[in-house]
Parts: C-alpha cells; sequence; structure tokens
C-alpha cells in the first residue's frame, strides 16, 4: 500500500484508480475497493471526493442476503456519465443495446438480415440501429463511450481477420474492426459472440464474482468463452474455445472449418433440426424443435438428448484440461434445459476426471440470447478505462488511452 499522498496529482491518480476500478468490477464496497491497493482511509476520502463531484454515488448492496440486518453499502458510478453501445452481428439479425456507465440497460432492439449481405452494408444497418436506440433512449452519438461489436467465430489476434471457420461467410478474412471503424465513426472494439457472452454473464448473471468460468454458446456454430483467473482468455492467436472445431467422430461428417467430425456437425442448431427433416420437413428451426420437445415428442426429445450427450463429450474434455469452476449454457439450445442438459451431464461425468472432488455445475446462464451478447459488447467497454475515457473525461485521460489493436 501507497503512503497517503496529499499531493493533487496523487489525489488525481487516485481518483482516476478508483474509477477504472468501478467500471471493470461494477459497484463495490468500500472494503473491496482497497484491493485495488489504496488503504481505507485513502479510499475512504477518494470516495468523498467523487461522490461530491458528483462521479459516483452510493446505494445498498441488493446481492446481500436478506434478514442478515442492514445490506451493506456499495459505491458506484452514476448512470449519466456516458453509454456504451454493444452490437451483435449473427447469422440472420443484427442486435444491438445501450447500457450506461451504472451498467443499465436502456434500450435494445434487433434489424433481420441476410447471411449473403456484404459487411459495409450489414454495417450500415447497424450504424441506423444504433442512432435509433440513442434517440430513443433520449441520447446522442456525443455520449457514446464505445461500441462492443461481435462477430461470430474466431478473430485472428495478430491480424484482425475474421477466420474461415466464420458461420458468416461473407466476413471470412475481413478485418471487422477496420471496416466497421469506416462506416460508424466511433471508438470500438471486436471480439466474437461466446466471449463477450462470458462477459455478459460476469458482469450481470451466474458467472459473477467468480473466477474460472467456462460459458458455452451456442448459435450457428458452439464456441466457448473463458474466463480464467478472472479475465478473458483469448488464446495467443485469439482462437480459444473453438469448442464447436473439437473433433467428437474421427470418420465423421466434413466441417465447414475443413476438419472431420467436429462438434459443430453433430451438435449444432441445423444439424439437430437436420435430423428430423425426414419426420418433419426442412423448415424446422431449432426453437420449433425445442418447443415439440417439450410437449413430448419422441424424435425431437431423442436429438436433442444426443446433442446433449455430444456436447458433454466435448465439455468433459475441456473441463479435464481447464477445471472451471462453472460451465454456463447459452444461446439457442439454452432453453432445451434439462431436456439437453440431463444427458449432457450424464455424459460429461463418463469422462471426467473427478480427483475425489465433485463436477462443477453446468447450468444455463441467468441472460437471454437476444440479449446475452449485446450486453457483454456493452459490457467490454464500459470494463475497458483504459481505451474508452468517459466523454467528459477525454481531455484529460487521453495521455492514458493506448492503441487498440486493428
Ligand atoms: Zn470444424
Amino acid at each position: 500500500m501507497s503512503p497517503p499522498d496529499s499531493s493533487s496529482s496523487q489525489r488525481a491518480a487516485n481518483r482516476a484508480r478508483v474509477v477504472r476500478a468501478l467500471r471493470e468490477r461494477g459497484a463495490q464496497s468500500r472494503r473491496e475497493l482497497t484491493e485495488i491497493g489504496l488503504s481505507r482511509s485513502t479510499v475512504k476520502s477518494v470516495v468523498e471526493e467523487l461522490i461530491d463531484a458528483g462521479i459516483i454515488t452510493e446505494f445498498a448492496d441488493s446481492r446481500a442476503a436478506r434478514g442478515t440486518g442492514r445490506p451493506p453499502t456499495l459505491v458506484g458510478l452514476k448512470g449519466d456519465l456516458g453509454v456504451a453501445v454493444g452490437v451483435e452481428i449473427a447469422n440472420g439479425v443484427v442486435r444491438a443495446a445501450v447500457c450506461d456507465t451504472a451498467q443499465e440497460l436502456l434500450a435494445h432492439d434487433s434489424v433481420p438480415t441476410d447471411d449473403h449481405t456484404p459487411p459495409q452494408a450489414t454495417l450500415k444497418t447497424v450504424g441506423t440501429l444504433i442512432d435509433q436506440l440513442l434517440d430513443r433512449a433520449g441520447l446522442s452519438r456525443r455520449e457514446v463511450i464505445g461500441v462492443g461489436i461481435s462477430v461470430p467465430g474466431p478473430i485472428q489476434r495478430r491480424t484482425g481477420l475474421n477466420g474461415r471457420a466464420t458461420t458468416l461467410k461473407p466476413w471470412v478474412n475481413v478485418n471487422a474492426h477496420v471496416a466497421a471503424a469506416e462506416v460508424l465513426r466511433m471508438p470500438l472494439l471486436v471480439d466474437n459472440d461466446a466471449n463477450f457472452g462470458a462477459l455478459a454473464e460476469l458482469t450481470w448473471g451466474a458467472a459473477r464474482g467468480l473466477r474460472d468460468v467456462a460459458y458455452v454458446y451456442t448459435a450457428a456454430g458452439i464456441g466457448v468463452g473463458f474466463i480464467l483467473n478472472g479475465a478473458l482468455y483469448a488464446g495467443a492467436n485469439g482462437t480459444a474455445g473453438e469448442l464447436g472445431h473439437t473433433t467428437i467422430d474421427e470418420n465423421g461428417e466434413v466441417c465447414e472449418c475443413g476438419g472431420r467430425g467436429c462438434l459443430n456437425t453433430l451438435a449444432n442448431a441445423d444439424s439437430i433440426s437436420q435430423k428430423l427433416w425426414r419426420s418433419y420437413g426442412d423448415r424446422l428451426s431449432i426453437a420449433d424443435v425445442i418447443k415439440m420437445a417439450q410437449l413430448g415428442d419422441v424424435g425431437c426429445r431423442r436429438v436433442i438428448a444426443d446433442a446433449g450427450r455430444h456436447i458433454g463429450l466435448a465439455a468433459a474434455n475441456m473441463y479435464n484440461l481447464l477445471d472451471p469452476e462453472l460451465i454456463i449454457l447459452g444461446g439457442n439450445l439454452a432453453p432445451a434445459g434439462d431436456l439437453l442438459l440431463g444427458p449432457l451431464r450424464e455424459s460429461m461425468a463418463r469422462r471426467a476426471i473427478h480427483a475425489g472432488e465433485v463436477l462443477p455445475p453446468f447450468v444455463v446462464g441467468e441472460l437471454n440470447e437476444h440479449v446475452v451478447v449485446v450486453l457483454g459488447a456493452a459490457a467490454a467497454v464500459l470494463r475497458d478505462a483504459g481505451a474508452f475515457p468517459l466523454p467528459n473525461q477525454r481531455n484529460t485521460e487521453s495521455t492514458t488511452v493506448r492503441a487498440r489493436r486493428p
């Protein structure tokens, strides 16, 4: 801990540290804030200064158990310091959400799209949607801290290009960051859907307060967002978590990545629906399959259970390698609940190393598939104080802004 220092530059630096911690972790108690390396007395005086300056506010901790006396007081950023926009570019749809600095969702909506649309045209649709949402929330682009944009599949770290395994073919070999910056002309970051989903569950959902979590996101493909040691883990080249392209059947069908028998060929939404074409024709969506399974349709229950067993096999391998404390299921298979998770857990338990411990819980995420990725994309901006200074601090903090990777 540093000794108390009354110099004004030290005080400004301490205020910036507290604001940064509140952006990264959300509301905290004063005691929790000492974990950033400030003494209790420094935290106390910095918090008072920030309250007086109208930057943070106090409120009761709603996370505290009821009936255990007075809930502890938290401090958090006020909501009127700026907004972050989250965008999801997915198969068949673009979604967007606007969140304020108090981590409140102000507005969200979606627009259907065609998967063959070129990136430039899709990004123009995104720009229009963002402006509509800002307008609805009574805001303008001036209040936007930054935009987090999700594209499906891995983004190569070194080149910034979308890999060939992405399920949106016009985006293969496109640098989504460069393309989006050209069209939107706002500060932004780009990542994949599973990573943002993990961040959303860490910020608002089932992973709050945890340090080692795997978030299995099921969309056109199956990907995992890893929170390891409390931070998002993307791998050396940005391709960590491609669970959908792990081999389940080495004699299986050829996957769009060029591999054979990947999990995606056995358990993604399309491959589940296709198994029912003989009974129900080829217009069956995964939502239809889940609804019919819940109503007791034997064929629908069977294909969902089969998918669960395949995902359980892949999840057992993942668990044996990384030992997460919680595994969360999100995306379009999550509404199947125990119809999928029952066979999945059974399959996983047969293959996972227990080491005398019980397996980690495998649960459905708390955030639904329509908002989880856009919320996570907004959270990524809200949490990154270095790259996305608050609008009214852009001038004073500009020296701390580090360059974003392309
Ligand atoms: Zn594959």
